[in-house]
């Protein structure tokens, strides 16, 4: 129900969080303005894979996550994992962090309390399908293929356990070369034994954020782009953002800048160790083009459908930086892919981009208020999961901004990593 009194928001971000919150803020009658530093959707948004899935929205920091790490770095032509030496000052921090979050009772706990989250999504999507802003949602189910009978019922055990969560039914059983050649004719040799999960869904992400822009704007909502936001202090009952046009004023910010939020955190005493974890996709053309989102064993690398597209996606890279694609990469990807998929020509690829995941040390989004200067949002921090977690983050921002602290979740606090080291408290007194 739109509140008559609502003032105005200014989100910083026109991604996937900053588009996200937006909606729900001009559900509950706020002015809204989105400033974008380049595009709308120019971050991770329009690069990324497409799932909505809160079935396999677990965390990811683990011990399998540190120990394939680890694997990756030893053979830095073949894993899936690739940490830049000259990065290392900007990442350590993350990644001493990353690790301590990595035991088996901390990655269960944080996945209890991404499920919070996970719980909501397949409604508030279903809500948005309704809404016409979702469209093309696709639901055929994830197929998971797998050279070996060994490694495919190791995956369906664990996607069993998985679904005992109650997000996705169980997966069916595993087939073999025959019936998997049936589900999808175009698969290569490497695919022997496989079976589908059903569950979670999938969509263009492109498309996505051009509905979320176009409803935003028919609502009343200014999306000014090419507008990068340099600072953010509250003063008094107003909040300040400079940019290079000048000061603008707001009631309330959201900062949503996805994996550059830590530049805006930082001056106002949240400590984040929000990180650019680089992930890659492009396009291929196949001669039978896959009905499923496909996951090509123990590769990492994944294959989603997209009307009449192919979407091939996967990898984490953290070199210190937001943006530039590594050739050397991509040509990685698609020799890992090769052996299992048929009809393709890798060299005439598309769309070769790369997207900045916001990941944070825990695996968990940052979503509150900024103590001491509660008129500002962070909302950032999605990881992997930005698409996934998006309707119910800002479900959360709006009541952020309608109530203030008081709409707290703590697994979720923006401080829980500068308070565990006692930084931030006074600098967060931004207000004068
Ligand atoms: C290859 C790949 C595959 C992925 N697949 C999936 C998937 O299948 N499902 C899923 O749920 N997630 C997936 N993700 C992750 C998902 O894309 C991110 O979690 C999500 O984009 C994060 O949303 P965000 O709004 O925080 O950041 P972004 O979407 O990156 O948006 C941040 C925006 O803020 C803008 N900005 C930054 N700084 C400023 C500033 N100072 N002033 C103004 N504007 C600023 C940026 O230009 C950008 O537009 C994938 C990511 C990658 C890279």
């Amino acid at each position: 129900m739109p509140d008559p009194h609502a003032g105005d928001v200014t989100v910083v971000g026109a991604g996937l969080i900053g588009l996200f919150s937006a909606h729900y803020l001009l559900e509950r009658g706020y002015d809204v303005t989105l400033l974008e530093r380049g595009t709308a959707g120019g971050g991770a948004a329009r690069v990324n894979g497409g799932w909505v899935c809160p079935a396999r929205s677990d965390p990811l920091p683990s011990w399998g996550v540190v120990r394939d790490g680890v694997r990756s770095l030893a053979r830095p032509y073949g894993g899936s994992f690739f940490l830049g030496a000259r990065a290392l000052p900007h990442v350590a921090g993350y990644l001493g962090r990353f690790v301590l979050s990595s035991g088996a009772h901390r990655f269960e706990r944080s996945w209890d309390e991404l499920d919070v989250l996970n719980r909501q999504t397949a409604g508030l999507i279903d809500e948005l399908v309704e809404a016409g802003i979702v469209s093309g949602l696709q639901d055929e189910g994830f197929l998971m293929v797998h050279p070996t009978r060994e490694q495919a019922e190791a995956s369906w055990a664990s996607l069993s356990a998985v679904s005992r969560r109650g997000l996705s039914p169980a997966p069916e059983p595993v087939v073999g070369r025959g019936e998997l050649l049936e589900l999808e004719p175009g698969l290569g040799e490497a695919a022997r034994f496989g079976f589908v999960h059903r569950g979670d869904r999938w969509l263009d992400p492109s498309r996505l954020v051009d509905r979320l822009v176009g409803s935003a704007i028919s609502r009343g909502a200014r999306v000014v782009t090419e507008t990068p936001v340099r600072a953010v202090r509250q003063r008094g009952s107003r909040v300040e953002l400079a940019t290079p046009a000048g000061v603008i004023e707001a009631g309330h910010v959201v900062i949503a800048a996805g994996a550059w939020s830590e530049e805006l955190l930082r001056p106002i005493g949240v400590r984040g160790y929000v990180t650019p974890g680089k992930g890659y996709s492009f396009t291929v053309h196949p001669e039978r083009p896959p009905r499923h989102v496909l996951r090509l064993g123990d590769t990492h690398v994944g294959v989603t459908p997209m009307g009449d597209r192919t979407r091939v996606l996967g990898l984490v890279e953290l070199d210190g930086t937001h943006e530039g694609v590594h050739t050397e990469r991509i040509a990685l990807m698609k020799r890992q892919a090769a052996p299992y998929l048929t009809g393709i020509d890798w060299d005439a690829s598309t769309d070769e981009a790369v997207g900045a995941r916001p990941m944070t040390p825990d695996g968990k989004p940052l979503i509150g208020c900024v103590p001491g200067a509660e008129r500002i949002v962070v909302a950032t921090g999605h990881n992997m999961l930005g698409l996934s977690l998006g309707a119910a983050t800002g479900v959360l921002v709006a009541a952020f901004v309608a109530k203030g602290p008081a709409a707290a979740v703590p697994a979720f606090d923006p401080m829980r990593f500068t308070r565990r080291h006692g930084l931030g408290s006074a600098r967060a007194r931004a207000h004068d």
